[in-house]
């Protein structure tokens, strides 16, 4: 078969092909502390399962309106209203995750040879979105800066011309666990507006933050017509398998990327999105208890790689951790796998080489029991 140039310009997803040999390792029968994944290790709520199950039962399976259910868009426009944002029900897209948002704000945006500015380090599939549509990719490396933007602002800067078409910002941050401060967001405000640039905000893990508050990017000044604002329901909710996400934006981007949405997907799964009203709305308790575990792991790896002698910069929010390790941090990283039974991912996958992005979306005991088991193995 000829494959198309486009599909030939990309890897698979370096964070599955990590979980596929824990994966074979376990088959073997090998007992694999997993710190490799992107979820949180929680039930879905029970409400918002019951809210699936009901909505099931009434018979909501068929086709929905192709942007969403109105009920949907409008508990989505209400709560990015709570984050400050000037959105109505209209401005929303529903997609089957958050990545199908990602996906189609990129192929509405960018054009063959257009340039996309990425804060490194950053989640893998931005990268091959970009590719993906023909655009070209100028990264600025954030881990001189302990993977805050803000001493990277002028790095930013010097990448910004009037030849950048689109910048990506994820704050809180896969896989740095980094909140943007409100001074970074201005400085990117400023240098959007100057290069009349469009900016995506991946704000999946909004949500999970320790003691920092992440302002939505779309609220500053002059920032409402020119971004889109990402989020969805696995992190937040744990609902990764419902696949559930949104974008939000102005008006004329939505009906762009609406014809996209239509003759791909058609629309999110029916039943999902009525359980999606539900976890909008009733699951502040339950998400406050998942970050509550959530603070109390990081504490715990923070303190137990600190007795080792390992600094790793503090994450302020997601559930990930970046490690710094070998040079080499792919063969460390196979290392880790192989010898100690211990599941990371390479800092190299996010443009990032030296550091394992740890996920602390596991129990305090088997943190510490991977934690032990490097140390064993030599690797810390
Ligand atoms: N953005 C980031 C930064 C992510 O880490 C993920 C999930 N790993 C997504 C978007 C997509 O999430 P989903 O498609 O499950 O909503």
């Amino acid at each position: 078969m000829d494959f198309s140039d486009r599909i030939q310009r990309v890897e698979p997803s370096a964070t599955l092909a990590i979980s596929n040999l824990a994966a074979e390792l376990e088959a073997d029968g090998a007992d694999v502390v997993d710190l490799s994944v992107g979820e949180p290790d929680f039930p879905t709520p029970e409400n918002v399962v019951e809210a699936g199950q009901e909505a099931m039962a009434a018979g909501h399976t068929g086709y929905t309106p192709s942007n969403g259910i109105p009920e949907l868009r409008e508990a989505v426009a209400e709560k990015l209203r709570d984050d400050g944002l000037d959105y109505e029900a209209d401005n929303v897209i529903v997609t089957p995750g958050a990545k199908q948002s990602l996906y189609e704000a990129v192929q509405t945006l960018v054009d063959d040879g257009d340039e996309v500015v990425l804060l490194d380090p950053a989640w893998v599939s931005y990268e091959a979105m970009v590719k993906l549509a023909g655009g070209r990719l100028n990264r600025v490396d954030l881990s001189p800066h302990d993977f805050q933007l803000e001493p990277g602002l002028d790095d930013l800067g010097e990448a910004m011309s009037d030849d950048t078409e689109l910048l990506v910002v994820n704050s809180p941050s896969n896989p740095t666990g980094a909140v943007y401060s409100d001074e970074a967001l201005a400085g990117v405000r400023d240098l959007a507006v100057d290069h009349d640039v469009t900016v995506i905000s991946d704000e999946i893990y909004q949500a999970i933050t320790y003691g920092a508050e992440p302002t939505s990017l779309g609220t500053f000044d002059g920032m409402a017509e020119r971004t889109v604002t990402v989020n969805g329901f696995s992190k937040a909710y744990s609902m990764t398998g419902w696949r559930l996400g949104y974008f939000a934006g102005p008006e004329e981007l939505i009906s762009q990327a609406g014809k996209l949405h239509s003759h791909s997907v058609s629309c999110a799964t029916n039943f999902v999105q009525h359980a999606g009203v539900e976890a909008l709305r009733n699951t502040d308790e339950a998400v406050e208890e998942m970050v509550e575990a959530f603070a109390e792991r990081r504490s715990f790896l923070l303190d137990r790689l600190g007795e080792e002698g390992v600094e790793a910069p503090e994450p302020d929010g997601a559930f990930y951790l970046m490690m710094p390790v070998a040079d080499d941090d792919q063969a460390w990283c196979e290392q880790a796998l192989e010898e100690a039974h211990v599941a990371t991912v390479p800092g190299s996958a996010f443009g990032a080489p030296g550091y394992a992005r740890i996920s602390y979306a596991n129990s305090t005991e088997r943190i510490g029991e991977a934690v032990d088991r490097l140390v064993d193995a030599d690797l810390l």
